[in-house]
């Protein structure tokens, strides 16, 4: 699933090949993908609209509009975003087109249809901003972190998973963050000591920012690509992520993968404690 890293990737893509452009046209090929309005009032909202803006919310794509709406896109387990010559073959999996009035077209790709797009009013707009916990590289602190963790008695990587408590963080860079903090994965949250909250949110941001730089991770059964086609390099680089059994790159000793509220969960049973 495309975390903040990568989601980032596809924001950057947006701002550089759609902001500044109006939308023409706008196919619908799968209904679901659009969570709201209808889509007789989602197609009519977006069409002759100018895109003012791209931005990131947690793992939302924002997409602002000159009538002040905006169009949120959740890509969740294997949407993707193309910027593709108008006219390019619509592929079995793409869910929407929007037609750009510069010759290229966006396509929504989803293979398991679980991503979701929306006409958001301000004040839908407001409601997601406010669900959402601290951005980790804009606004998030080790004192708003530790305010996120206490009295939580909960694992600290089900913390992290939490939308509500820091947004964008999923799978991947939970497990990466922790093992970089030294924190075993299943410490309950409210544990930490304050120095190891300060560690881990070094780690949160060390591993969110390398994975933003290197164009997000491209697991091979998610194939994350970027708006223009590129897959990120972020995959060559990870420490513990789908390394079980490997020698942890700081000891030596065989990465462990353990389930965790659900999720696969790898860790190095020596540095996290
Ligand atoms: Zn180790």
């Amino acid at each position: 699933m495309p975390e903040l890293p990568e989601v980032e990737t596809v924001v950057r893509g947006l701002r550089q090949h759609a902001v500044g452009r109006t939308i023409t046209a706008v196919q619908v090929a799968w209904h679901k993908s659009v969570e709201k309005p209808d889509i007789d009032a989602f197609v009519a909202g977006l069409v002759g609209r100018r895109i003012t803006g791209a931005d990131r919310r947690g793992k939302y794509i924002l997409l602002y509009m000159d009538n002040g709406m905006t169009m949120s896109i959740h890509l969740r387990m294997t949407g993707r975003l193309f910027i593709l010559p108008d006219g390019s073959p619509i592929s079995p999996h793409t869910r929407l087109v929007w037609t750009l009035n510069d010759g290229y077209d966006i396509h929504f790709d989803d293979q398991r249809k679980f991503g979701r797009v929306a006409l958001l009013k301000p004040a839908d707009l407001a409601v997601l901003h406010t669900r959402l916990g601290p951005e980790p590289l804009d606004g998030l602190s080790p004192i708003l972190l530790a305010e996120r963790l206490h009295r939580r008695k909960i694992a600290i990587k089900s913390v992290l998973l939490d939308q509500g408590a820091v947004a964008g963080i999923g799978n991947i860079y939970a497990d990466e963050s922790l093992f970089y903090a030294g924190i075993h994965p299943q410490r309950p949250a409210d544990s930490l000591s304050p120095d190891e909250i300060a560690r881990l949110h070094d780690a949160i941001r060390h591993v969110l920012a390398s994975a933003i730089k290197r164009h997000g991770t491209t697991l091979r059964d998610e194939q994350f690509k970027g708006l223009e086609g590129r897959m990120g390099d972020n995959q060559g680089y990870l420490a513990v992520f789908r390394c079980t059994g490997q020698p942890c790159p700081r000891c030596g000793t065989p990465i462990e993968r353990i389930r965790l509220a659900g999720r696969s969960t790898h860790f190095c049973p020596r540095c996290q404690t």
